[in-house]
């Protein structure tokens, strides 16, 4: 069965690594981004060459009438869904401490990357649903080793927006199980990616790499493999649960 999978901020980084896995194994691949328009082109082409189907389609998932656009051009292009990976995300500005936390920049972080996953989620389970005549699927949420510590001194904000994507993850595996649906988990600890220029500290995998217990920073290729699998037929079983990509750091 060809699979039919979207993958939000799949531009770059992590998205684009985990794109061009799936256009290896031959898939139709869905490439969202928000403004890097030709490095979303380059991964299409790179999915076109390797032997996928793929189409760029740009798109906030924070905001519901792009991710409706978002759904009815992939409806178009290839026809029934059968994946989504929610990895869109952002960190939301520079290393900051509680006392520099301000609304709107909380309210961004979690317009992005906790409603603009549950938006993505919601019209994935419509499409793929067997109770909606769907063929069932798979959804991979891209959480963080952030839920998990908390991310002090730092960004609890992005931190406790990973959680509560984590929470999302548990409630929808078990809400569709009897729909043909798996929903599961990765999260990332310290990756190579564009993600920390963003966060406003360029040399962090210089820094903080060799501090990692396997003693260097991960590729997004890495995190990629264990996305692909938990789509796949291969982890046929498996849903409700989170793989954490993190060379040993908790
Ligand atoms: P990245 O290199 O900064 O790439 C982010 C991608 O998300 C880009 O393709 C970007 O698109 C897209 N994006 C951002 N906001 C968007 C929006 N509102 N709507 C649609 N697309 C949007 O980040 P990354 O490191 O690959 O991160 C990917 C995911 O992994 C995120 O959820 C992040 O929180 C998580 N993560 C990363 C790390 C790490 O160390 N890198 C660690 C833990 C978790 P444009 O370029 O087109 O704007």
């Amino acid at each position: 069965m060809t699979k039919i999978v979207i993958v939000t901020g799949g531009s770059r980084g992590i998205g684009a690594a985990t794109a061009r896995l799936l256009g290896r194994e031959h898939a139709a691949v869905v490439v969202n981004y928000r403004k890097a328009r030709s490095d979303a082109d380059a991964v299409v082409n790179d999915i076109k060459a390797s032997g996928g189907e793929a189409i760029a389609v740009q798109g906030d998932v924070g905001n519901e009438d792009d991710v409706l656009r978002l759904f009815a051009e992939t409806d178009r292009a290839f026809g029934p869904l059968t994946g989504l990976v929610n990895n869109a995300g952002i960190v939301g500005g520079a290393k900051r401490r509680i006392d520099a936390l301000t609304f709107a920049g909380i309210m961004e972080l979690m317009r992005v990357n906790v409603a603009g996953q549950m938006l993505c989620a919601r019209e994935a389970v419509k499409r793929m649903s067997t109770r909606n005549g769907g063929k069932g699927g798979a959804i991979v949420n891209v959480s963080s080793l952030g839920a998990l510590t908390g991310s002090p001194h730092a960004f609890i904000d992005y931190a406790a927006s990973k959680g509560a994507l984590d929470t999302m993850t548990i409630g929808l595996a078990a809400e569709v199980v009897g729909s043909g649906i798996r929903v599961n988990g990765v999260r990332p600890g310290l990756i190579d990616t564009d993600i920390h220029d963003d966060a406003g500290i360029p040399d962090r995998i210089k820094r903080f790499g060799p501090t990692m217990p396997i003693g260097r920073a991960g590729a997004p290729e890495e995190v990629a493999e264990a996305i692909v699998w938990l789509l796949s037929d291969k982890a046929s079983y498996v849903t409700g649960e989170f793989i954490n990509v993190t060379g040993g750091a908790r």
